[in-house]
Order: structure tokens, then sequence, then C-alpha cells
């Protein structure tokens, strides 16, 4: 029998990359809105949304159009000369999150070493704390990239086992525990609370609805640095344009709003590019983000024309369509109605979640096949979904989607679950 073009492209894959990944046995090929497409030409949902990097929906025609338009001009000067497009692009993003200053970088993970560096080299030239005794309090559960420095401090042993030497100066705590917090905040020389104000790695762990804001107030009463990791919780997932503004009600931007506690330090990723291209940026005021002076630290791509133009183009078509207000609506429709599937199916035992970062809790334990089978059956069925942590199923689709479409995707879920057999 011949192979189909699906086998023979995984089995490359298989072959020539390294094993750091379990994908999905399906292979892409194109893209357009919440849908996805394969080499056999089946459509999908897209339900992951590259971990929420397409929040605008897959190649999103005004920010390929920056990304091209761009992209014939200038690419890349590198940050040794002044370019045309990151000066604009930076008073662009500081006036849309409401800081002083950006420090662009590409990806997620070096935008939060980014953020370590800062908060500590702050701590030694503004805090006073001791040259090389600053400590940084994070999180049980935390997910913040794959650098050497950022597994030092994650308890998931995939991420760090054997991976050491680590790096020190972390107190981990466990989340969404304001005591914890308070206790630890009472340690000598620390510097900075870096946290997820969802954690989406996890299995989506939404904390107590007053965390944040206590939690931010119990950094500002004791002098530390709070760090949001909004990587992927930003850019209008969960129904407003951060997670850290709360339940507010906003129509505006969310600095605007009472509720909306600014961090010292906000990290920004995946979604700022609308999952086109490479772009992660770091925000603070100037009182943080002026301790880094020239040739203290950099990044040959970060800041690039391109990335200036796509990110603009990104930010800009979440404002346009209107994204957190409708993450807002749909994800209120997606929770009531997987809650009344689960009331009636003993396969799940929970929805939880924030605008459309959601996932369902499958009834097995973390090392069951169960929601393995379960995503398997679903891409049968025309939906994409990855499960995290083993019996945790994320629901994360592209923020452009419909209600309509919303409703398609319930009833495959429907169908999937109903239909499904152990
Ligand atoms: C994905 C993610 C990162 C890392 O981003 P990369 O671009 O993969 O390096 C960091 N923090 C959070 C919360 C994330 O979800």
């Amino acid at each position: 029998m011949e192979k189909s073009k699906s086998a023979e492209l995984m089995q490359i894959e298989d072959k020539y990359g390294a094993h750091n990944y379990h994908p999905l046995p399906v292979v892409l090929s194109k893209g357009d809105g919440v849908y996805v497409w394969d080499v056999e030409g089946k459509r999908y949902f897209d339900f992951l949304s590259a971990y929420s990097a397409v929040n605008q929906g897959h190649c999103h025609p005004k920010i390929i159009k920056a990304l091209t338009e761009q992209a014939r001009n200038l690419t890349l000067t590198s940050r040794a000369f002044y370019n045309d497009s990151l000066g604009v692009y930076e008073k662009f993003i500081t006036s849309y999150f409401g800081f002083d200053k950006v420090l662009p970088m590409n990806t997620g993970a070096e935008a939060v070493e980014t953020a370590i560096k800062l908060c500590r080299k702050w701590a030694y030239e503004q805090k006073g704390i001791h040259e090389n005794d600053a400590k940084i309090i994070v999180c049980e559960g935390n997910f913040h990239g794959r650098t050497t420095t950022i597994i030092s401090f994650s308890n998931d042993p995939d991420a760090n086992k054997n991976f050491g030497p680590y790096t020190p100066g972390f107190v981990r705590i466990p989340y969404n525990d304001l005591a914890a917090l308070e206790t630890a905040l009472k340690e000598d020389n620390i510097a900075g609370f870096l946290v997820e104000p969802i954690q989406g790695e996890a299995g989506v762990y939404v904390p107590d609805e007053d965390y944040l804001t206590k939690a931010h107030a119990l950094c500002k009463k004791n002098g530390v640095l709070f760090i949001a990791d909004e990587v992927q919780t930003g850019i209008a997932r969960t129904g407003s344009i951060l997670a850290m503004c709360g339940n507010c009600n906003c129509e505006n931007k969310c600095e605007k709003q009472e509720s909306y506690k600014q961090p010292d330090i906000l990290i920004l990723g995946k979604a700022l590019s609308g999952g086109v291209y490479p772009v992660s940026a770091v925000l603070a005021n100037d009182d943080v983000m002026m301790v880094i002076k020239p040739g203290q630290h950099g990044s040959t791509f970060g800041g690039n024309p391109l990335a200036s133009k796509v990110a603009m183009a990104a930010l800009t078509v979440v404002d346009d369509e209107r994204l957190m207000q409708n993450a807002r609506r749909l994800g209120q429709i997606f929770r009531t109605e997987m809650q009344r599937i689960i009331d009636n199916s003993d396969l799940v035992l929970k929805v939880r979640g924030k605008g459309l970062l959601n996932a369902i809790i499958v009834n097995d334990t973390p090392d069951s096949s169960t929601a393995w089978d379960l995503c398997m059956q679903l891409k049968e069925n025309g939906l994409l979904a990855k499960p995290t942590h083993g019996n945790i199923i994320r629901f994360a689709p592209p923020l452009v989607m419909n209600e309509e479409q919303l409703m398609e995707c319930v009833a495959i879920i429907e169908k999937t679950i109903n239909s499904f057999v152990k």
C-alpha cells in the first residue's frame, strides 16, 4: 500500500528532527482564520492557536500585508544603527499598554530572561541589595520558557531533570497562596515576584478573584517588583487586553480601568505578532527600565523593522476586531456549553478558564492515555486540541471565531465525548 503524504512527512520529521516534542499525528499545510488544513486537504478548527500565538487567526490579511510590505524594504539592521520602524513601534506599544518604555526581544523565554536581568539590576542599583544576593519569588507549576535559568526554577521534572547545575536566586511558593507570598516577602533580599496571571501550561489554573490584586499590593508594600508574564494570557486571550485587568467590563484599554493593577514589569510574546513572526517585549517605567545602559543587554533581531511593523498590525487588529470583547462573550458561552456536556457525562470532571483560554479535566489519572485518545478522536471529527499534563485538555481557539463557528465546535466536542469509549 502506498504511504500517505502525511505519513511520509511525519516519518522524515521523526528521522531528521530532534525528538523534543510529541505532536498529534496531523500534518498541516494551510491556515486561514480559525481553520487549518492538513496535506490531504482535510479542514480542522484550530483549538490550540499555537499556544495562543495566533489569537488574531491564521494568516490575518492585515498582519501578512504589514509583513510582506516591510519585507520588501528592510528586514534587519541590528541595533548598531537606528531604523525608521522601531521608534514608531516603541511609541505605539508603550502608549497601548501605558508604560514609559519597551525593550524588544524575539521569543517569550528571552523576554522572561530580560525581565529577570532587569529585576536583578534594579535590585542592586536602586533597592540597594548587595550584589549577587537578589532573589526572585516564583510559583509552583510555573511555565516561563526553556532557557537554562528559567528551567532552574521550574518544578516540572520533564523541564529540568538532568539539565543542571541550576541558576540560583529563586524562591518557589505555591500558586494562588497569598499567605505563602507574604511569608516569602519577609525573607531578606527579595527583588521581585514573577507570576503568570493564569497558569496556562500547568493546565489553565485560574487563581482566586482577588489574588493578583492582593499579591500586587503585597509587592508594593514590600518594595518588590511585580513581574507579570502575560506571554500566553495577554493580547485579549482572557477577555481583556491583559489578564491583569481582572474582571472589569472594559470597552476601552484596560489601563484606564480602576481595577487594573499595573505590573512593574510586563512580559509579552506569542500573539504580539499574531503568530507570523517571533516578537516579544518587556515593558516597564523609567525607574526600572533605565537601569539598563548601552551595551548591557541586547539581541541581534530584537526590535527589527519587520517585527516592529508586524506587532503594530497585530495589536491594531485586536482593537479593530474587538477581539477582547469577543473572547469574553464567547468564553462565557463556551464554559456554559461545556458544563452542560459535563453534567451529562462521567468522562469529563470540570471546565475552567477565562475568556477563550479554557481547559477540561478528563476523569482519569494524569498518566492515562484518555485525554490523548480523546484529542485523537476530536481530530477525526475535525477539531485540533492537545492534552497538557496528562488528563487536561486546553481549548484555546483563535479569537476571531464567531458564535456560529463556536457552536459547531461545541457540537464536535459533545459528539466526541458522548461517543467515546475508553
Ligand atoms: C510560551 C510561554 C513562554 C515562552 O515563550 P517562547 O516563545 O516559547 O519562548 C513564557 N511564558 C509563558 C507564560 C508562556 O506561555
